[in-house]
């Protein structure tokens, strides 16, 4: 790859130096005042303008005409420098094979004075790769340096260079360029060559080369040899096989409004496009950062354009800030550069960030009565209470007894129970059952069958099963399947019943009872016993000295 435009543009003064202003500063007024140090270490990633500051600090200090710690470009000294051809300018690379030669050749030589200049400077590029030999011989050189000699190691990996070499070093830390001023060094780079990029396409190159302005301007001569000018952000992404940044977009929004259905399909559709999903990784990642910056109403406009930059704003306005701080986290947690990494991870983060916030409601959403944390197994779908149980009501309810506290008969905590068929899902029927579920029960809370509250006793029957043409009522109490049994023996009940399923699922089914758990004896303790009031009067010492079981019948005409 050339680097025609990096070395045709590269700066030739401290002060053209992008994103180093403080570098730039404290070099130039050591040059005024003629402070310069033996010895100086450049650190700071690849790209950031450590070898063309070590350059300029070279020609200023040998310049015949310097200005305020400028060189001027133009005496004798500048122009071998800039032409590559000055005697006092001794570049090693210690990358290379000849390192360690071309160290010993500095210790042998350093004492010789420089043949044009007042100094001779010696840049040494990636010192960190040097051998300990090499690294041995600089020393030596660096304890004991001669009045007319200068020495410029510059490193991407600070830690790797030996504390006896740094500590002798005048050291400087080079950062990442900013975007903004990565793309305008591109902009302004452009017009000199008289080429057109829209702001897009260099906001791009300057996100892509992530603080490298090397990499930056290599980027838009490539760019600008394969299309031409006028170069368009379409170029960028086929140049740089970005696929397209719009269906990212598309998918952060569906995260960020927890639309797992849609969110899904797209990536499916995106997988089957055969795109690349790391790119979609981390652009989508890249997006979940801006929605989140924008709902704390900051903006980035150097990194997203304007028009993405509105949709952030959007997306922002329907997330909340714990949920998008949920979904950042658990998409930026996925490594998709491991093995085997797939579409799957996309999808498990698009499906956790929508359940995660259900677990902890937040502090607007209405009361959910006893609202229990999600299962692993628990759908997406937005929690509803459990079966059985509802919302209290505004003062119409006497306060719960203790042996009615609701219980379910399985083990562990209360959690929602979808039934669902063998492929996973929930049948069409069912899931509109159970979604009406406390619909109904409400509806019958007021009727008395022969004996008891229908409701009362409904809200007992934890799962309900659909299979052709009946509905299978679960109990978790046999006693209250058998008293259920009974009220279904008188037809009028039974014909209460039916209709006020059949107005939930479109028609009439066969109503059927069991116990929850396929007809066991009830509950294995007794629904006192499972009382929090109970087990904690227990606990300060009482005892049990009988049970009785206790049919709701709170409801029975009181209202
Ligand atoms: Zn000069």
């Amino acid at each position: 790859m050339s680097e025609v435009f990096y070395r045709k543009w590269r700066p030739t003064r401290l002060d053209e130096v992008v994103g180093q202003e403080m570098v730039a500063r404290t070099l130039r007024n050591a040059v005024a005042k003629g402070r310069t140090a033996h010895a100086y270490l450049f650190c700071g990633p690849r790209g950031t303008g450590k070898t063309s500051t070590a350059r300029i600090l070279a020609k200023a200090i040998n310049c015949l005409a310097p200005q305020d710690g400028e060189p001027d470009n133009e005496c004798n000294m500048c122009r071998a420098v800039n032409e590559g051809r000055a005697m006092d300018l001794i570049e090693i690379d210690a990358a290379s094979n000849r390192g360690i030669d071309d160290i010993r050749n500095v210790r042998d030589r350093v004492h010789y004075a420089p043949s044009e200049g007042r100094c001779k400077v010696y840049i040494v590029d990636e010192v960190h790769m040097l051998t300990d030999a090499a690294f041995n011989a600089l020393l030596k050189t660096l304890e004991e340096p001669p009045a007319h000699s200068i020495f410029i190691l510059a490193t991407t990996e600070a830690h790797k260079v030996p504390l006896t070499i740094v500590s002798r070093c005048q050291r400087f830390d080079f950062r990442r360029i900013p975007l903004e001023e990565s793309a305008a060094k591109l902009a302004d780079l452009s017009r000199r060559e008289g080429v057109e990029a829209s702001p897009e396409a260099l906001a791009l190159i300057a996100r892509e080369s992530a603080g490298s302005l090397r990499d930056a301007e290599n980027l838009l001569e490539r760019a600008l040899v394969s299309y031409g000018s006028p170069l368009t952000e379409e170029h960028l992404r086929d140049l740089l096989e970005l696929g397209s940044d719009e269906q990212a977009l598309e998918l952060a929004g569906h995260v960020a409004s927890k639309s797992v259905k849609d969110g899904l399909a797209l990536i499916n559709q995106i997988a089957g496009e055969g795109a690349d999903l790391r790119q979609l990784h981390r652009s989508v990642v890249g997006y979940l950062r801006g929605v989140m910056l924008a709902s704390a109403g900051v903006s980035d406009a150097a990194i997203h354009p304007d028009e993405a930059q509105a949709r952030l704003d959007s997306f922002a306005g329907n997330a909340s800030m714990p949920h998008l701080v949920r979904s950042l986290r658990l998409f930026s947690e996925i490594d998709m550069r491991r093995e085997g990494a797939s579409a799957i991870e996309l999808e498990l983060a698009l499906v956790r960030s929508s359940m995660e916030e259900e677990q902890a409601p937040a502090p607007t959403a209405p009361p959910v009565p006893a609202a229990p944390p999600a299962p692993a197994r628990s759908q997406p779908a937005p929690a509803r209470p459990a079966a059985g149980q509802r919302p209290a009501r505004q003062g119409t309810q006497p306060a719960p007894r203790v042996s009615r506290q609701p219980a379910p008969a399985s083990k562990g905590p209360p959690v929602e129970y979808t039934p669902t068929s063998t492929d996973g899902l929930p049948t069409e029927p069912q899931s509109k059952l159970d979604s009406q579920w406390n619909e109904i029960v409400r509806s019958l809370s007021r009727h008395k069958g022969r004996r008891f509250n229908l409701g009362a006793l409904l809200r007992d029957c934890k799962e309900r099963e659909i299979s052709d043409g009946q509905i299978i009522l679960k109990f978790s109490f046999k006693s209250h399947m058998e008293r259920m049994e009974e009220e279904l023996s008188d037809p009028q009940t039974q014909k209460v019943l039916k209709n006020a399923l059949a107005n939930a699922l479109d028609g009439p089914h066969h109503i059927k009872v069991a116990v929850v758990g396929g007809g066991g004896n009830g509950p294995r303790q007794s629904p006192a016993l499972r009382s929090h009031l109970v087990r904690a009067a227990q606990s300060m010492g009482a005892k049990v000295v009988a049970e009785k079981e206790e049919i709701p019948d709170d409801e029975q005409e009181d209202a």
